[in-house]
């Protein structure tokens, strides 16, 4: 197991991802265009590969430890139910996805932002909504199912640990920072035809 850094952008925003290894979380490729919009709305296309994916790495929330710049942590909403995609404020970097509570010990990381040997992670096991991707030759979706599973897996398993820390609630449950929810201009305008 490794530790690999993160940083936004500007480097202010920055931390520890702990305990990374292919057991630990699974990495997944999104090309959803409710992920494209995040990145988008915060003119953060730099974060998405060449064809417009999202590279995350699907964890639990106690490995994600913020040592800098925390002041800067900052939320926004697709819509009112949307997932919660925190970023950091300084410099719009998109840095994490959570569900709306912690009750899922679950948070996505935007691989773009980690700095080390990214073999820690391991292989891609799921590709979600190729069909969404930009033009080019087709990507095959796939693992969805089971990226599923192994969210499920690993919630219970920190359930069992009463692993509950995360830097994304306080301990009422409720969001370390009021989320901005985007209008539904803002979504359009940043959601892709
Ligand atoms: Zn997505
Ligand atoms: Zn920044």
């Amino acid at each position: 197991m490794s530790d690999l850094r993160f940083s936004c952008k500007c480097g202010t925003l920055s931390g520890v991802l702990h305990d990374v290894s292919p057991k630990a979380g699974s990495r997944v490729v999104c090309y959803c265009k409710d992920c494209q919009a995040g990145a988008d709305a915060l003119n953060a296309g730099y974060v998405l590969n060449d064809r417009a994916g999202s590279d995350i790495f699907q964890t639990v929330p106690s490995l994600v430890d913020i040592q800098t710049g925390k002041e800067h942590l900052a939320c926004m909403r697709l819509s009112p139910k949307g997932l919660m995609r925190w970023y950091a404020g300084c410099c719009d970097t998109p840095l994490f996805n959570t569900l709306s509570s912690p009750g899922l010990s679950f948070v996505g990381i935007a691989t773009s932002n980690l700095h080390g040997n990214k073999d820690a992670l391991g292989p891609v096991i799921a590709v979600n909504k190729g069909e969404c991707a930009t033009p080019g030759d087709p990507i095959k979706s796939y693992g969805f199912l089971s990226a599923g599973w192994q969210i499920m897996k690993r919630n219970l398993s920190a359930k069992l640990r009463r692993d509950k820390a995360t830097p994304f609630f306080d301990a009422s449950g409720h969001p370390v920072v009021t989320p901005r929810v985007l209008t539904l201009e803002e979504r359009k305008a940043a959601t892709p035809d």
